[in-house]
């Protein structure tokens, strides 16, 4: 920085040449060893080309069925005709106009989200981490509006997985994705979950409010106790702060209700949704009560794609599916199938498996070491799966997922298992 009375030579300062680890005469003579594609991610080396309900196929002709469903994103399979219909005709029609127009396709899916949920009004972004910080912003300007300023806390749980933006890794809390990154944004504090006394004792005058996945998906497809969510609702209440719900994972018929905070009888005051939602087509979503909801007025916040013609006309033609009569049902019958299932092979297997938890086609098998092995054994079986944190094997298949499919899946699943059980 040039002081203002100093002219502005060019130079830099000294400090900031003199070891700088970004001080460097590389160009481009020099080839970068890095791949153009940034490799932030431990890739597995297979790559699709298409995909047809539950099942995969790599660009060599190999089928993989898909228990992972993109993390718990490809909610109505692969390759659905309805959905892939509906964004090509959008697609032709007109895709991105920005908030400063009305937005049919965006007015309609609100209203049904409404419709269908505790919510009375939507707002429309991109990803899961991005209805986090629209929702957190709402929860602090409700409450500042309400003339209690200093009421900007927000109380998150130990496991919890919110995003990976600034605000949303404070509201994740893990050590480990905050390590390198600078301060961590204030206002955020952690307590165990399922532990309402650690939440009562938390409780303070600068506490906004709660944050909570009714299950925690990355941190171990470990499901709230029911009680504690109407514990939590209740406390809420007592306090008057405000409960907030990351059902990013968890709704959009996952757990086998269109939400998973249904299963416990109570509703948020605002939640964020995501994954499912678009069903791989990114959308997000904030939805809250008029309370809350009209805490952000024009000019408060705002997205340039979010609710775009597209994104909305795929989140519609997703909620075609899920809403049409008994479908959620149907994926409640099936979760409990696929438990039952997970059940009997963490018994077969206790020298792999400590036990299996989760809530409809969101279930988990917590291993007795960390899960690669398992991951590995169940892709060689040509079965998909993703790890979670502590030591889980997370299962999500699309929700149109049927009963042949899950059969054959618990199959590739009780093979993988014998393997790394060292049975025959
Ligand atoms: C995946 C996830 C997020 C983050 O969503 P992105 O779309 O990756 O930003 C937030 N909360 C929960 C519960 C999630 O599972």
């Amino acid at each position: 920085m040039v002081a203002k009375d100093q002219p502005f030579t060019g130079a830099r300062p000294e400090w900031s040449r003199v070891g700088s680890p970004l001080e460097t005469n590389q160009t481009k003579a020099v080839p970068p060893m890095i791949s153009a594609l940034l490799p932030n991610y431990a890739r597995a080396d297979l790559a699709f080309e298409r995909g047809e309900g539950a099942w995969l196929w790599t660009t060599d002709g190999r089928r993989f069925l898909d228990f992972g469903s993109g993390i718990a994103t490809a909610s109505i399979g692969h390759g659905h005709p309805h959905l892939a219909k509906a964004i090509a005709e959008q697609a032709a029609k007109v895709m991105h106009v920005s908030n400063l127009y009305r937005i049919p396709q965006a007015e309609k899916l609100a209203q049904r989200l409404v419709d269908a949920s505790f919510a009375d009004s939507v707002f429309f972004c991109n990803s899961g981490a991005e209805a986090n910080e629209g929702m957190i912003k709402m929860m602090r300007r409700a409450m500042f509006d309400s003339g209690k300023e200093e009421a900007c806390r927000i109380i998150c749980f130990e496991g919890a997985f919110h995003g990976r933006t600034l605000a949303t890794l404070a509201a994740t809390g893990n050590e480990h994705y905050l390590h390198g990154f600078g301060p961590v944004v204030e206002g955020f504090d952690h307590v165990p979950f399922n532990n309402m006394n650690a939440v009562r004792d938390m409780i303070g005058p600068k506490t906004c409010g709660i944050i909570v996945e009714p299950i925690q998906g990355e941190g171990g497809v470990r499901p709230a106790d029911m009680q504690f969510l109407r514990d939590l609702r209740a406390v809420c209440d007592e306090y008057g702060i405000i409960f907030g719900m990351d059902e990013v994972q968890s709704g959009m018929g996952r757990t086998g209700k269109l939400f998973a905070h249904e299963w416990a009888g109570i509703t948020p005051d605002v939640m964020s949704s995501a994954k499912g939602i678009g069903g791989g087509f990114p959308l997000g979503a904030v939805l809250a009560k008029e309370k809350f909801a009209k805490a952000l007025v024009p000019g408060t916040h705002g997205t340039t794609y979010g609710g775009n013609p597209l994104a909305c006309t795929a989140g519609n033609a997703v909620l075609d599916v899920i809403l049409a009569p008994g479908f959620i049902e149907d994926v409640e019958r099936k979760g409990r199938k696929l438990r039952e299932a997970t059940n009997a092979i963490a018994k077969e297997f206790p020298s792999v498996f400590v036990d299996a938890r989760g809530m409809g086609l969101l279930q988990g098998l917590k291993c007795v070491n960390p899960p690669g092995a398992m991951q590995a054994a169940c892709t060689a079986e040509g079965l998909m799966t993703i790890t979670a944190g502590d030591n889980v094997l997370r299962l999500a298949p699309p929700l149109v997922v049927t009963d042949s499919d899950l059969d054959q899946g618990v199959a590739m699943l009780r093979k993988a298992a014998a393997k790394v059980a060292g049975q025959p």
